[in-house]
């Protein structure tokens, strides 16, 4: 009998989105599909808007018809539930226009940035028109948009460095613009509402020579590949570094490098990184953090957080 009372909500909710949504929709979507984890169960809806009236429009839709929605960037810190989501998934792909508003003349540019721009195409512009300032970031995968929500940092220089300010919608389709003090950046986290999602931002850069811009792209990739897992199936750092220290050390001291269970396993280059082998599963995944999380409070006494976003049902 419960199935089909599902099928038949199910059925329910593809009309009523087929009726104020034009854009492309997919049912029962692997969130594997996109994650760079390779995990995750089916979500009920993904929707595509590509545009601000049609995101208004399914946002208005959840609210009306209480569907739970969150914002999929590129999906590359998450940690997705094997059984999926329940609810909608709104991905922001069409969104990534990159403008530019002013150049102040003394060597300074601001510039629009939508979110769902991928972070790797932003830095592959900035490098051909000569602005500098987040060449540290480079190689981070995931969107714009996803290195806002998270202040996505590395090598000492964190996305809240550039922004200036950061354009929304909330819940009810309202745009709203946030300046940087109201966003009250802090390591790896924003004080964005949970109703908001990230439309674009504005960022500062300075003008510099296109090749040196390009040379610093390069060193600071090369660093990154040297030090972390890239080609590998993760999420990233699955903890965030407590102060004064680095979860990859206290992981690595605790000698939980190679640690595994099922297909997940911490990487032996980076402690901090946990690989997918090729069948991991969220819950073999959630096992394996528990575990080094203990190994790690045993001996340094430390009681990491995690840096990944879980989701879904489990
Ligand atoms: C190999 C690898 C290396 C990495 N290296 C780094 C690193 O050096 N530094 C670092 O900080 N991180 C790193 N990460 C983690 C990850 O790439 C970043 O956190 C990234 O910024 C997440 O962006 P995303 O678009 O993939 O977001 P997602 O994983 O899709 O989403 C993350 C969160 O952001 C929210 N979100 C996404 N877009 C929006 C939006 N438009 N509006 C509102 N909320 C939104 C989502 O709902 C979710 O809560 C790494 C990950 C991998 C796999």
């Amino acid at each position: 009998m419960k199935t089909i009372n599902i099928e038949l909500e199910m059925e329910d909710l593809k009309r009523k989105i087929k009726d104020v949504f034009k854009g492309e929709v997919r049912f029962g979507e692997f969130m594997s599909l996109h994650t760079t984890l390779k995990i995750g169960g089916p979500v009920d809806v993904m929707v595509f808007p590509e545009s601000v009236v049609a995101l208004k429009e399914l946002l208005l839709l959840t609210k009306r018809e209480h569907i739970q929605s969150f914002v999929l960037g590129g999906g590359s810190n998450l940690l997705v539930g094997d059984r999926g989501i329940r609810g909608m998934a709104i991905s922001l792909r069409s969104f990534r226009n990159v403008e530019l508003l002013k150049d102040t003349g003394n060597g300074e540019v601001m510039l629009s940035v939508e979110a769902g721009i991928p972070l790797g195409s932003l830095i592959n512009y900035t490098r051909r028109y000569g602005y500098s300032g987040i060449e540290p970031l480079a190689g981070i995968p995931g969107t714009f948009g996803g290195a806002v929500c998270c202040n996505a940092g590395s090598f000492g220089t964190e996305i809240k460095d550039v922004i200036s300010s950061v354009v929304t919608m909330d819940g009810e389709g309202r745009i709203r613009v946030f300046n940087i003090q109201e966003m009250d950046f802090s390591y790896r986290s924003s004080n964005l509402p949970d109703d908001h999602i990230i439309l674009s931002a504005s960022i500062v850069l300075r003008r510099d020579d296109p090749e040196a811009v390009k040379m610093r792209i390069k060193e600071f990739l090369h660093k990154k590949a040297m030090t972390q897992p890239l080609s590998e199936p993760s999420a990233g750092c699955v903890f965030k570094n407590p102060e004064g220290d680095t979860a990859g050390r206290l992981i690595d001291e605790a000698g939980c490098k190679g640690m595994r269970v099922g297909d997940i396993e911490v990487s032996r280059m980076h402690a901090n990184y946990f690989i997918n082998r090729g069948n991991g599963t969220c819950r073999d995944f959630i096992r394996l953090m528990a575990q080094v999380r203990e190994r790690v409070r045993r001996l340094s006494g430390v009681v990491l957080e995690p840096e990944i976003r879980i989701i879904g049902e489990i």
